[in-house]
């Protein structure tokens, strides 16, 4: 029986890798952003290579399409075996640039996205007695960087929520965060300020695929019902 897992943020990037890894390793994959075109056609290889997929758009920040996708899928699967919350922004920036609707819009998609996606899947693991939730925060998570200090503080929040969430649930509840380095994706190009985007251009150099990520998820989510991966911290080598 295929684990029904679910992958927010999968239209780019690390959602998009992840949801290819994990319906090659036989999960009917859940995937779900704004983007719909871009879904479709995720949607598309994932068939074309015999995998199953369903396809739902999705605002994290809202919190009832969250609720909508989540339940969506178990009323058509009957489960939900793992989230993947992974949407996520990035438009740097100097604090004294008071940016604030872009500061606000970090909040919304990387602390209340996620934390719609635990109101939702939550209720579901529970009366199940057994789930897996994996959060895609970041090396923000655990160090601060200038113009990050808003990106890194949603960060430390999502690593915050995913830590607490693990020391409160069940056994048969699972919960990991990935925290990757440099990677490449769309993910700098939310970035409006010029100062952070030109400080961005020389980080990013470094940066390895989004499968990188991708194979740490999948490790996590293949490991034995007694198995819990706490955290991964995954950064180019060159990364230090
Ligand atoms: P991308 O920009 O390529 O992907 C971000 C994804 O999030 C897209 O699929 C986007 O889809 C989705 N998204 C953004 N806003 C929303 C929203 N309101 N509702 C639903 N989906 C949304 O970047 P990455 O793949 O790099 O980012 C994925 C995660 O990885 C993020 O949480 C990021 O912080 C984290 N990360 C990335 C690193 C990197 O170097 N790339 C390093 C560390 C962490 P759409 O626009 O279609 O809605």
């Amino acid at each position: 029986m295929p684990k029904i897992t679910l992958v927010t943020g999968a239209s780019s990037g690390i959602g998009r890798a992840t949801a290819l890894r994990l319906a090659a390793d036989g999960h009917h994959v859940v995937v779900g952003a704004r983007r719909e075109d871009r879904l479709a056609e995720l949607a598309d290889e994932i068939r074309a290579a015999g995998g199953g997929v369903d396809t739902c758009r999705l605002d994290v920040t809202d919190r009832a399409d969250v609720a909508a996708f989540v339940d969506g899928a178990v009323a058509r699967h009957g489960r939900v075996d793992a989230l993947v919350g992974n949407a996520g922004v990035m438009p740097l920036s100097r604090l004294d640039s008071l940016l604030v609707d872009e500061w606000d819009r970090m909040i919304d998609v990387n602390v209340r996205g996620l934390l719609h996606g635990i109101a939702a899947a939550l209720p579901h693991f529970r009366r199940a007695g057994t789930g897996h939730f994996v959060t895609v925060a970041s090396i923000g998570a655990h160090e601060v960087v200038p113009t990050g200090a808003v990106y890194c503080a949603t960060k430390y929040a999502a690593w915050a929520i995913t830590e607490g969430l693990r020391q409160e649930s069940d056994p048969g509840i699972r919960v990991t965060t990935v925290s990757p380095g440099v990677v490449e994706s769309e993910l700098a190009g939310t970035i409006t300020e010029a100062g952070a985007r030109e400080m961005m251009r020389t980080y990013r150099a470094s940066a390895i695929p989004p499968t990188a990520v991708a194979d740490a998820i999948a490790y996590a989510l293949a490991q034995p019902a007694d198995v819990d991966v706490n955290e991964v911290v995954i950064r180019p080598a060159r990364q230090r």
